[in-house]
């Protein structure tokens, strides 16, 4: 499961040392699909371009495209976005996200790996380069699709992202993993199958793959919102128009989550009363399932998620 605290290493604390101390900071996330031909020659190529650049989180390269969450000091933005649009000719139009951090450390080490996929499915004969995926959306056209009948809304993060916040008419698949939830998609869409698909995820990676199967399954009306939530969410405040994402979305560095309505959606596990608190680990290191609990039961259960967690704790 989800885990952010890893034992560090001299090198690591040296870095997450020098860069708290590099005062402004942002958190750049972005993707890309496209073939790369040698990906460790390109590996190589990033690690050795910003090794000294004070830069944490995790780059994920593969022979379909790149795949990045990172943290760097707000100066060395034009560096970095002027450096990987320029990797290759298909990055060059490639939106990046940024969020301004707060004083918060967001990554706690910079790790650039070699990965079989950038986001993993594991879906056998499904192999996919970015080239037929559904049609983008922009925040002003998922606005009016919000209130069209003929539209489904399909939330394709997990389960605890949608738990503490999502468009309010959205559906969600039950699954455990990405792989799983594009195995049950056509059979689970099917009931809709004419009817305009519109999926989304947190910056729209999960959707260039979701999307693309779809349509391989026969599906006619496939869209998916441009960036995610986390660019609606930009325009519609650039563009002042009316925000239909309630609560907080799920964000994967140390801060969890982040606001974007006042809106509760979430949650007890224990008692299913409505709370604002974040995501824990069951206390019970056996079992450490993620889930929301509310300050009363979790003082009941001990911060363990259920009753038989708590007392093989206390045996
Ligand atoms: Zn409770
Ligand atoms: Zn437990």
């Amino acid at each position: 499961m989800y885990q952010i605290i890893k034992k560090n290493s001299q090198t690591n604390l040296k870095k997450i040392y020098l860069h708290s101390i590099s005062r402004k900071h942002m958190i750049l996330s972005f993707y890309k699909y496209f073939f790369v031909n040698d990906p460790k020659k390109l590996l190589n190529l990033i690690k050795i371009k910003l090794e000294k650049k004070n830069i944490l989180g995790r780059i994920y390269i593969s022979e379909e495209g790149i795949n990045a969450l990172i943290s760097i000091p707000i100066i060395q933005y034009k560096y970095i976005k002027h450096f990987f649009k320029n990797i290759n000719k298909n990055t060059k139009r490639m939106y990046m996200n940024y969020t301004i951090e707060d004083k918060k450390i967001a990554f706690w080490d910079l790790k650039i790996i070699f990965k079989k996929q950038i986001v993993s499915n594991k879906i056998k004969n499904f192999s996919f380069y970015g080239r037929n995926q559904g049609i983008y959306l922009n925040a002003w056209l998922v606005n009016k699709y919000f209130f069209d009948p003929n539209c489904i809304f399909l939330d394709m993060r997990n389960s605890y992202e949608y738990e503490i916040g999502h468009f309010s008419n959205a559906m969600t698949l039950p699954a455990q993993t990405f792989r799983e939830q594009l195995e049950k998609l056509p059979k689970y869409l099917d009931l809709h199958k004419n009817k305009k698909i519109i999926m989304y995820c947190t910056g729209g990676i999960r959707c260039e793959k979701s999307t693309a199967l779809l349509k391989y399954y026969g599906f006619p009306h496939v869209y998916h919102i441009y960036g995610g939530i986390l660019s609606y969410i930009k325009q519609v405040k650039k563009y002042n128009l009316p925000n239909y994402f309630k609560g907080k979305i799920f964000v994967f560095d140390a801060r969890l989550s982040e606001k974007i309505t006042d809106d509760i959606l979430s949650k007890c596990m224990n008692c299913q009363k409505y709370t604002d608190r974040v995501h824990i680990n069951c206390f019970n290191d056996f079992c450490h399932r993620l889930f929301i609990q509310c300050r009363t039961c979790s003082i009941k259960l001990n911060s363990c998620c259920c009753l038989t967690c708590k007392n093989t704790l206390y045996k």
